[in-house]
């Protein structure tokens, strides 16, 4: 996949970024400040947590890559990309409802906005989301820094938008087309960028076999699984994780989320 140099420094989002989050550190030390100054005067703190939840849990993540799984050695993360699809996200919904496993879901911004209600039962089903980009353009590292914002920050708010308020927690760029300044951003954003280990290439529907083949050969590779639930007709996939889910049990995994 292409990787593009970059060396044109963090730009103005950067830079803009980085304002905003001085000013909410500061924010943040004044009210810790005032709040222990009242309790120190035996009076009560004037100031007031109020902020709603989905802004208190924006915080900063790290900015590298991340494969590693939340459930430790013997943990896999499902990562299922390109959606949400009328079609095959309910299927993906279902095999994943019947075998006990939580996913994490990498949402194209269009694709949100256009179905709410998938989203909303992605999140309901205890699922996470994750930020794939506004229009999935995979040269968009060599494209310039504002075009990464609008490609992250949009797509990030119509995901938002769409849940109905919860926020995505990881980025994942469209073919892997991460740059220092897209990993950057999406990390201030709360967005940890999100690799994988194991490309199934179900998208080129090479059969169920095949996919589930390709699991079991590369898994040594590391925890985290590359599926697909929109872009064509993924019927391979829906039956490949429908083996696949069982196998990874049978052989003592257990499911999880990448780690932020
Ligand atoms: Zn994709």
């Amino acid at each position: 996949m292409a990787r593009a140099r970059h060396n044109g420094g963090r730009g103005w989002y950067g830079k803009m970024f980085a304002a905003a989050l001085g000013v909410t550190l500061l924010a943040t030390g004044a009210s810790v400040w005032t709040a222990q100054a009242g309790s120190a005067n035996g009076s009560a703190p004037k100031t007031k947590a109020t902020a709603p939840a989905k802004q208190a849990a924006l915080k900063p993540v790290d900015v590298s890559i991340v494969h590693a799984s939340d459930k430790g050695p013997r943990g896999v993360n499902i990562t299922i990309d390109d959606g949400p699809d009328p079609t095959w996200t309910p299927q993906a919904l279902a095999v994943l409802k019947e075998f006990g496993v939580k996913a994490t879901f990498c949402m194209v911004g269009t694709q949100a906005q256009a179905h709410p209600d998938l989203v909303k039962k992605v999140v309901a089903a205890g699922h996470r989301l994750c930020d794939h980009s506004v229009s999935h353009d995979t040269t968009m590292d060599k494209k310039p820094e504002a075009y990464q914002s609008q490609e992250i920050l949009g797509a990030e708010r119509m995901i938002t938008e769409a849940s109905g308020g919860v926020r995505p927690m990881y980025y994942r760029a469209p073919g892997g087309a991460f740059t220092p300044y897209s990993r950057k951003l999406a990390a201030s954003r709360g967005m940890r960028p999100l690799g994988w280990n194991v490309d199934t290439k179900d998208f080129e529907r090479p059969g169920t076999a095949a996919i589930v083949a390709t699991v079991q050969r590369e898994l040594p590779n590391g925890p985290t699984l590359l599926f697909h639930d929109a872009g064509g007709d993924r019927s391979q996939t829906i039956e490949a994780l429908r083996e696949v889910l069982p196998w990874l049990k049978e052989q003592g995994y257990s499911f999880g989320f990448p780690v932020r």
